[in-house]
């Protein structure tokens, strides 16, 4: 997994790699979910961490170690670089590699898409549901509340579906499986292929 580090003792809010994301998630949640919500948690992390002990180290070695209000936010910055940054209005298709590597774990492309809908569905209140590798190299998902990132378990995170309200509501309003269903539109997987390195 890539290290996210401060510079000068700060963390930098990524930038979206992309302007728009067709009809899949509109511009105007773009603007709302990273320009609002990213940048909240990238301001109070950074407000929360001099004198906390945490100067200098990565974002992930911060989510691994912290807990409460360090952990919330920092828990979010990782979440929301790692979703935003999955993402492409142009398609990027699994190589052959992770096809079968999915198809292994899963029986099947469309039975692991199922699955991890259903898991993303069925997260009762604010979360993520992840696809991770786990120490003996299988694929598992997983449901996380709030802010939490399976690199807390030892897992090594591939794919993220944001399931807060806040990720779907201007453009679906309470049909989170229907914006579940669409973002397979909208995946980059050569970016989640490059998270198994
Ligand atoms: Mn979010």
């Amino acid at each position: 997994m890539k290290e996210i580090m401060p510079v000068n003792g700060q963390f930098v809010m990524m930038e979206l790699p992309y302007s728009a994301l067709g009809n899949v998630i509109s511009a105007q949640t773009l603007c709302f979910h990273h320009g609002k919500h990213l940048k909240a948690y990238v301001d109070n992390l950074n407000k929360a961490l001099p004198g906390s002990g945490f100067e200098g180290k990565s974002l992930k070695e911060i989510v691994c170690k912290s807990e409460g209000g360090m952990f919330n936010n920092a828990g979010q910055v990782l979440n929301h670089t790692m979703y935003f940054e999955q993402f492409s209005p142009i398609l990027k298709p699994a190589s052959a590699k992770l096809t079968s590597l999915i198809e292994k774990n899963f029986g099947s492309m469309d039975a692991f898409k199922k699955e991890f809908e259903q898991k993303g569905a069925t997260l009762f209140g604010s979360g993520w549901v992840w696809l991770s590798v786990d120490r003996d190299g299988k694929l598992v998902i997983t449901q996380h509340k709030n802010a939490e990132n399976p690199v807390t378990m030892g897992l090594r995170p591939l794919l993220t579906f944001d399931v807060w309200e806040h990720a779907y509501y201007l453009d679906y309003q309470n049909r989170r499986a229907d914006y579940l269903t669409a973002l397979w539109q909208i995946v980059d997987w050569s970016v989640v292929e490059s998270r198994l390195d």
